[in-house]
């Protein structure tokens, strides 16, 4: 049995434990980061769509190490075909740059390293310790052999699939329709426009999407996301993909070079993401955008406020639960108000035929908005076609 002793414990190295990790090593933590996988950021499960809008609050430099490709916007198609283009700085959030994910996670570990944190590969938390109800650290396995990690405070960023919050009793469970399941291929010698990431709405991925971020001028990553509760079966996704693709001349000759699958939550946020002794931060604290599934943002985000706050309650000699709940009221003040809006609204568009999608395009084509949000969106369209909309008025109040 091996046993470690540090302050601050970050299990999981994408780029939310990353960014908690750096943030507590800055603020003078000693800070360990444990990932389960051999190699940070790989294999890749990600459309690889990133905005840049967020990157300099996190300390995150556009580096052409993982710059795939720099889009000019985004294009979004009806049903029948009808598009609407969304440049950069009116769409925020998904557009800008199409990553080489494993480079960026590596990144952003690499700064978390010369941050000062130390990191374990082929390391995983199979559960938590706890004291008088608060969380002390881990057991699990490094390179097969048994770990105990005792720590000051504990970070969860294992991702989607998170088992650190249930196991400290937070409530990270989901329901089926606040899930959608993914597959996505990297496609090779394909005809698309590497100016634009482009999605595909209506009954093609029920209560998702399809989209097609370029890479380079003939490689794209192809994917479809479909809300878990409207699937038919398992291969579902793939079957919808692969016929959608079959009917795009650009596409259809194009073979893959990986396929991967995975699944995003699309719930409103959490009630509790903070007990004694721990925080939860990225797709672990279900911090994915609910609208267009993108959770790289939002966890880098969410990884800085939590390694911040880690690091001022270990100074402060407090790592109560009062103190910790800085990072709840950080997170919350910073995006849940966006998060709880495009929940609200991902519940009305699950639901929406592909005639309404048509006319809502349709209306958004014809007017430029100069920023666009959920908000912004709707009350366009509520001003052409009242009638669409009128379900969604607790949305059309000014945020
Ligand atoms: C198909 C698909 C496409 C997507 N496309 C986009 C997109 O285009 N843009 C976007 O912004 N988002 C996208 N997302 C979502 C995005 O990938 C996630 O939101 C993002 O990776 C969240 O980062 P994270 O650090 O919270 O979690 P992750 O990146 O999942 O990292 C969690 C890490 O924890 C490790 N881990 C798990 N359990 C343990 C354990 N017990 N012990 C140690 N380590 C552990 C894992 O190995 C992993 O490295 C997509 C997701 C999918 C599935």
């Amino acid at each position: 049995m091996r046993t470690i002793e540090t302050d601050v414990l970050v299990v999981g190295a994408g780029p939310a434990g990353s960014m908690a990790a750096k943030y507590a090593a800055l603020g003078g933590a000693r800070t360990l980061l444990i990932e389960k996988r051999q190699e940070i950021g790989s294999p890749v499960r990600c459309g690889e769509g990133v905005s840049r809008s967020w990157m300099e609050e996190c300390g995150v430099k556009p580096d052409p190490r993982w710059i795939a490709n720099q889009v000019e916007g985004a294009r979004i198609y009806a049903p029948n075909g009808a598009c609407m283009i969304v440049n950069e700085k009116q769409a925020g959030n998904e557009v800008g740059i199409v990553l080489e994910r494993d480079q960026f996670d590596k990144a952003l570990a690499e700064q978390a390293i010369k941050a000062g944190a130390d990191v374990l590969l082929k390391t995983y938390a199979s559960n938590i310790t706890r004291s008088n109800g608060t969380v002390t650290g881990i057991t699990g396995k490094t390179l097969g052999e048994d770990l105990e990690v005792k720590a000051k405070v504990v970070i969860g960023a294992d991702g989607f699939e998170s088992q650190v919050g249930r196991w400290a009793g937070l409530h990270t469970g989901l329901k089926t329709r606040d899930v959608d399941a993914t597959l996505q291929y990297r496609l090779a010698n394909i005809d698309c426009d590497r100016r634009y990431c482009d999605f595909y709405l209506g009954s093609i991925a029920p209560g998702g999407y399809i989209w097609v971020f370029p890479k380079g001028e003939d490689v794209a990553n192809v994917g479809i996301g479909v809300q878990l509760s409207q699937l038919q079966g398992k291969a579902d996704t793939r079957s919808l993909l692969d016929r959608w693709i079959a009917r795009q001349p650009g596409l259809a000759k194009g073979k893959p070079l990986d396929i991967v699958a995975g699944a995003v939550s699309t719930c409103k946020p959490l009630p509790k993401t903070v007990t004694g002794g721990l925080m939860l931060v990225g797709d672990a604290a279900r911090l994915i955008d609910p609208i267009t599934g993108g959770g790289i943002a939002n966890g880098c985000i969410s990884g800085k406020l939590a390694g911040e706050v880690a690091a001022q309650a270990l100074q402060a000699g407090d790592v109560s639960p009062q103190f910790l709940h800085k990072y709840e009221r950080a997170w919350r003040a910073r995006m849940e108000k966006t998060l709880l809006r495009n929940w609200m609204a991902k519940e009305k568009l699950v639901k929406l035929s592909d005639d309404v999608f048509n006319r809502i395009i349709a209306t958004l084509a014809e007017v430029n908005l100069p920023h666009l949000t959920t908000y912004t969106l709707l009350k366009a369209v509520q001003e052409k076609h009242p009638e669409l909309v009128k379900e969604l008025a607790e949305l059309l109040t000014e945020p």
